[in-house]
């Protein structure tokens, strides 16, 4: 879903001509069941103030994807989604229907995803491993909807089961229990149990596989609390760091309780880990060891191509300065390019750090709440390096 919008042409797009436009269309909230939704309002407001900030030529050339981008929304009363973007520009309409909501924002040039970028990143796909005694699924869980990947039960066939005594062990078929001799219903359990905890293994690989392959950061595990830590102790090292929590589960389970359960699980999870990110970026930072934060130094960092992972408030705002020739890009204002002598232009920082983070192959991770309250005292963004540079 989320994961699988292919932005790239949008990152790496030099066009300078499109109206951007990002909305919560949630129709569960009260103020868009009105017959004039109030994000209509905003953003026919919006679009208005971000046009009459531009020069008149540009004025002109916004005015037409603006318009369209209003035509559309006027149109389409019933979306069925919670999140819409637009893309609007000179032969250029790219429309995103998304099951989340987006944060509001309208943008003139640059193609603005930092929406999208932020919802991709906040409803990442989170891998479920439900896990019962002799029973397991794995699936995919997105907000609102799952996805079945897999689904496995143990089925035990003992009547081939063979004792040293050289004798069926009497037992009522189906329940497990019921030998005649104490000794050899302990060997008849401890063989149960030692398939159930092959299954367990086998189950631990399959969803290890699936994790890796599919490049799953999250992971949840729900089940029987003996089930469900078992299971995570025979996960591989690498595939045990990304379970983000773990959702007792007394008996089975269908998906719409899994579902909801783990999603809120998940989230917590995540957010948890932004709060760990941000504070080692600050920590590091402070102590000049492998972390940077504020604009200029950030800035810095991603031109040296060191930064790892750049952290960002997902409300940052505010311009940089930007060469049109060779992309060198300035925290604070600049006329002109000081490495190539090009004129500079203001953009908006938002617009340009996906295809600056792209460049520097550095990932992004974009938080909200509290870690972004923060990172807000550094001018909301920062950055884990690849390695550490000698303090100077
Ligand atoms: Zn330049």
């Amino acid at each position: 879903m989320l994961r699988h919008l292919d932005l790239s042409p949008l990152i790496e797009s030099d066009r300078k001509d499109i109206v951007s436009v990002a909305l919560d269309i949630d129709p569960t909230k009260p103020e868009h069941q009105d017959n004039n939704p109030a994000y209509r309002i905003w953003l026919r407001n919006a679009l208005r103030d971000t046009l009459e900030g531009l020069p008149k030529e540009e004025r002109r050339a916004a005015d037409n994807g603006a318009r369209r981008i209003l035509g559309f929304v006027e149109e389409h009363r019933a979306l069925n989604g919670r999140g819409l973007a637009i893309f609007a520009g000179p032969d250029l309409w790219r429309e995103y229907l998304l099951p989340v909501p987006l944060p509001n924002s309208a943008r003139y040039g640059r193609p603005d995803v930092w929406p999208l970028l932020w919802a991709a990143d906040e409803y990442e796909p989170c891998a479920v491993l439900a896990v019962f005694r002799d029973h397991a699924r794995i699936l995919m869980a997105y907000l609102g909807q799952t996805a079945v990947l897999d689904e496995e039960a143990l089925v035990l066939d003992t009547s081939t089961w063979r004792f040293k005594a050289g004798r069926q062990p009497t037992f009522s078929r189906g329940t497990g229990v019921g030998a005649s001799r104490g000794t050899q219903r302990d060997t008849f359990e401890a063989r149960v149990e030692d398939h159930i905890r092959r299954f367990w293994a086998g189950v631990a690989e399959a969803a290890a596989h699936l994790v890796r392959e599919s490049r799953i950061d999250r992971v949840v595990i729900g089940g029987p609390e003996e089930v469900a830590s078992a299971v995570r102790d025979l996960l591989p090292d690498d595939v045990r760091a990304r379970v983000v929590g773990i959702v007792h589960l007394p008996g089975y389970a269908g998906d719409a309780e899994l579902r909801d359960r783990v999603l809120p699980v998940a989230l917590a999870g995540k957010h948890r880990r932004e709060e760990e990110l941000v504070t080692e970026v600050l920590d590091r930072a402070a102590g000049r060891s492998g972390a940077v934060t504020g604009r200029p130094a950030t800035l810095d960092a991603l031109a040296r191509k060191q930064v790892q992972i750049l952290v960002v408030d997902r409300d940052v705002t505010g311009q940089v300065w930007q060469c049109g020739h060779c992309a060198f890009t300035s925290a604070v204002p600049i006329t002109h390019c000081p490495t190539c002598g090009s004129p500079v232009e203001a953009v908006a920082l938002p617009q340009v750090l996906p295809v600056l983070a792209r460049r520097s192959g550095a990932r992004i991770s974009i938080v909200s709440g509290q870690p972004a309250a923060r990172l807000r005292t550094h001018e909301g963004i920062g950055a884990l390096l690849r390695y550490v540079t000698a303090a100077r």
